[in-house]
């Protein structure tokens, strides 16, 4: 373990004009100033992924202005920030290196608008100028700020299978290179600076690991440089016990474990998808979630193992937009091979499957709302009788301590009496309590059980200094 390295990863906010790269700077600043080796990862500048995507499109469909049209106003807003960012000298320096890199960007989309066909080897290809723009403009702040910023192109570190779009990465490979083309840079006290996303094939040719990617190449420098942290930056203050936006007294928690973190993901906490951390996880790599324009806010600890909690739940989380299902067939439910034929319908029309919950004669699902719901229903009528209730919702409580605790569905459930609940689980995992309710209870199930769960928080795991002083506050504003 080398203790004295930490990756840190700014995402498209942190970078997303020149005033945000100040911020960054100044970050990686503080942590150079403990005596500590940083390492950048970044994103593309905000939203820049997304016009790429956009660029590669119209180039694809042939039309050649239009994506022209996108390119020419990244280059100047990429050139723009630089001006904000660099003295006379580096400015002239990194100009000639964006001018190349927009020059062969434009060859590239004239080249897919000529063929009028979009490749998803291609599309890799032109997503990639995010990042490496970005990561150029950035490693130059850093060095006109006294950071020793030293550009490191992530592709020849980051390498790859030749599933673009979402390749695989090949971890002893990239071990191997950090080690060699990244390591000696911070022992010489330069700061390594990447971009996020890209990586390339063992023969050199570029792909992508999959939308919001930057995580997952912090989390492969990371692990293979055994850091002792990974620092993700992004624009909140970390996991919180619920959305704040509906509980004003939400507490930020302190320490999460990889696992819970991983069952509130998928409830739309949008902070990172754990997935992408999981290099770092399996070498005790402990990741926390910050935020870049609030850097003294201690943020979220995500550990491998949770620390031990009083509190059951760390967290509430829902999400809205569920449709049930509900699949009655009192002849064959339980006929062999009939809950494959079920599942088949839903493969089929790539429609993933939430939550199950099965009696003797029926089956209930709950999905995502999708377009395609009318085309699965038609389909599963052949063999059963179907009905489709929109409008659900999934409210979560997740945590660890769930384990310890007897009559925590009883408290739950009184909890939420006023309002109807449709379907129950508690996942095998243990750490999840999950119920279906209307989309319109929502707020005030949340409301409801974050007051009776979070009424007297564990200090060690959950904010309540910050709560205290917002209470203050607010008491001082009435006086
Ligand atoms: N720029 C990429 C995206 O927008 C990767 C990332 O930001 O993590 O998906
Ligand atoms: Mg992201």
């Amino acid at each position: 373990m080398r203790e004295f390295i930490v990756v840190m990863k700014f995402g498209g906010t942190s970078v997303e004009d020149a005033k945000a790269m100040e911020r960054t700077a100044a970050i990686v600043a503080g942590r150079r100033n403990r005596g500590l080796g940083a390492v950048v990862v970044v994103s593309a500048m905000a939203k820049v992924t997304d016009q790429l995507l956009s660029a590669a499109v119209a180039a694809g469909r042939g039309d050649r202005a239009g994506a022209l049209a996108v390119s020419s106003r990244l280059r100047n807003r990429h050139i723009d920030t630089a001006a904000d960012l660099l003295d006379a000298e580096r400015l002239l320096k990194l100009r000639v290196t964006l001018d190349l890199e927009f020059d062969a960007l434009d060859d590239l989309l004239r080249g897919i608008a000529a063929v009028g066909e979009l490749t998803p080897r291609t599309n890799d290809l032109v997503v990639s100028f995010g990042e490496r723009l970005s990561s150029r403009m950035v490693a130059e702040a850093f060095a006109q700020r006294g950071l020793n910023g030293a550009h490191v192109d992530a592709r020849t570190c980051i390498i790859t299978d030749t599933h673009y779009g979402k390749a695989v990465p090949q971890e002893a490979a990239i071990e191997q290179k950090l080690l060699a083309l990244v390591l000696p840079l911070i022992e010489a006290g330069q700061t390594p600076v990447m971009g996020g996303f890209i990586g390339s094939t063992a023969e050199g040719i570029t792909t992508t690991l999959g939308r919001g990617g930057s995580d997952y190449t912090a989390a492969l420098v990371g692990g293979g440089l055994h850091a002792g942290a990974i620092e993700i930056w992004t624009d909140v203050n970390g996991i919180m016990t619920t959305d704040p936006r509906i509980c004003p007294d939400a507490l930020r928690v302190k320490a999460i474990s990889f696992e819970e973190a991983a069952e509130l993901a998928y409830f739309g906490a949008k902070v990172l998808h754990p997935a992408t951390i999981l290099p770092a996880v399996q070498k005790s790599i402990p990741v926390w979630v910050l935020n870049s324009r609030n850097a003294e806010n201690e943020g979220t600890k995500i550990t491998a193992v949770a620390p031990k909690c009083a509190s059951p739940f760390k967290s509430i989380a829902a999400k809205k937009r569920l449709t049930i299902i509900d699949i009655v067939a009192s002849r064959m439910l339980m006929s062999h091979g009939y809950l494959k034929a079920v599942f088949d319908v839903f493969d089929k029309f790539e429609c993933a499957i939430d939550m199950v919950s099965t009696s003797e004669v029926s089956i209930s699902l709950t999905v995502d709302s999708n377009q395609r719901l009318p085309e699965i229903c038609a389909e599963l009528a052949k063999i059963a009788d179907v009905k489709m209730e929109g409008h659900k919702a999934l409210i979560c409580l997740v945590g660890e301590d769930i384990r310890g605790h007897n009559g925590i569905a009883g408290r739950v459930f009184t909890a939420v009496s006023h309002v109807n609940v449709r379907m129950i689980s508690q996942g095998a995992s243990e750490i999840n309590m999950s119920f279906m309710i209307e989309e319109e209870d929502v707020e005030e199930a949340i409301r409801s059980l974050h007051a009776v769960f979070f009424a007297d928080p564990d200090a060690t795991v959950f904010d309540v200094a910050a709560r205290d002083v917002a209470a203050a506050v607010q008491v001082a504003s009435k006086v």
